[in-house]
């Protein structure tokens, strides 16, 4: 008799009580429809379910490195533009995923090089990564695309969102919100001065997949607040800083009457007509 191998599922949830009983739900139906519940992520692993908010989708990508399998969001936060299946369809989106009923939305994630104090240290985001200073002081950055300097930056700082994080601090910024289908990177100034001694853009600018950001910080001790999906880490005596697409992808599964836009619509405009 051949055995088939059973698909192996993670589920990963926020602390919150109404998430983990849904984790718990989530573990009997997958077990009954067939599929291997295990509790600690493999590489293996041919699903991944996330409970919880946009913000928990986060955690989970960077607790776990970056994985490769394919993403179900279950929302049970706010509205969520990656979580956004809600959890009284679970059963509808296992039957879905059994049957080959989704779509995978591909997200190409960020990647900075930092090189500070003779060291080399790559960090990565899916939704951004803002470059800053000292908390509550300005911070004065030389800043080029590719090799071509374009200004002397002076204020909050710099970030550098893709699509997906579009929606998010870039959105609270003023920058712009860009359809999933679109690959384009969003570089938007955080509180830019505007004096006669300091000239920067103040609207973002997009660049193309294969272009590169290059900070310098400029001043005496070059010390960086950097954040990266809302994870901080610092950094002294910084040389450069070279931030753009990286070869990570992540899949998020979604369901085929997933609608961006209608989503946009509702989440910051409300229900209105
Ligand atoms: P948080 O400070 O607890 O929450 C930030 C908020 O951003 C939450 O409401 C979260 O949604 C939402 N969010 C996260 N990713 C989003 C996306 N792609 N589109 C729309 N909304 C999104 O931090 P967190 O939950 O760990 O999330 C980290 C993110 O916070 C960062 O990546 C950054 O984009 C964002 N942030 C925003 C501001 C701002 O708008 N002024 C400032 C700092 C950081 P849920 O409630 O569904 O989790
Ligand atoms: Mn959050």
């Amino acid at each position: 008799m051949v055995m088939s191998k059973k698909e192996k599922v993670f589920i990963y949830s926020n602390p919150l009580p109404v998430s983990l009983e849904i984790k718990d739900e989530l573990a009997v139906k997958l077990k009954k429809s067939d599929f291997e519940v295990i509790s600690e992520y493999q590489p293996e692993t041919s699903l991944i379910f996330c409970v919880g908010g946009d913000g928990t989708l986060l955690h989970l990508v960077h607790e776990l490195n970056f994985p490769t399998a394919p993403i179900i969001g279950v929302n049970t936060g706010h509205l969520g533009f990656f979580q956004d299946a809600s959890p009284e369809h679970v059963d509808e989106m296992i039957e879905n995923y059994k049957s080959g009923n989704f779509y995978i939305q591909n997200v190409r994630t960020l990647k900075a090089t930092i090189r500070h104090e003779g060291m080399i240290t790559r960090w990565y985001g899916m939704n951004e990564m803002v470059v800053k200073g000292e908390v509550g002081c300005t911070v004065h950055l030389s800043i080029a695309i590719g090799r071509s300097f374009i200004e002397h930056f002076s204020g909050d700082g710099i970030l550098m969102s893709t699509p997906a994080g579009s929606t998010a601090y870039n959105y609270s910024l003023g920058g712009g919100l860009v359809d999933p289908s679109l690959e384009v990177l969003q570089v938007t100034p955080i509180a830019p001065m505007n004096t006669s001694a300091y000239r920067s853009f103040t609207s973002s600018l997009i660049l193309p997949v294969d272009k590169y950001l290059f900070i310098r910080p400029e001043g005496a001790d070059c010390y960086i607040r950097m954040q990266a999906d809302g994870f901080t880490r610092e950094f002294d005596k910084v040389d450069t800083i070279m931030i753009g697409y990286g070869a990570m992808t992540l899949h998020l599964l979604k369901s085929k009457d997933f609608n961006f836009w209608g989503k946009v619509k509702e989440k910051f405009l409300g229900n209105e007509d």
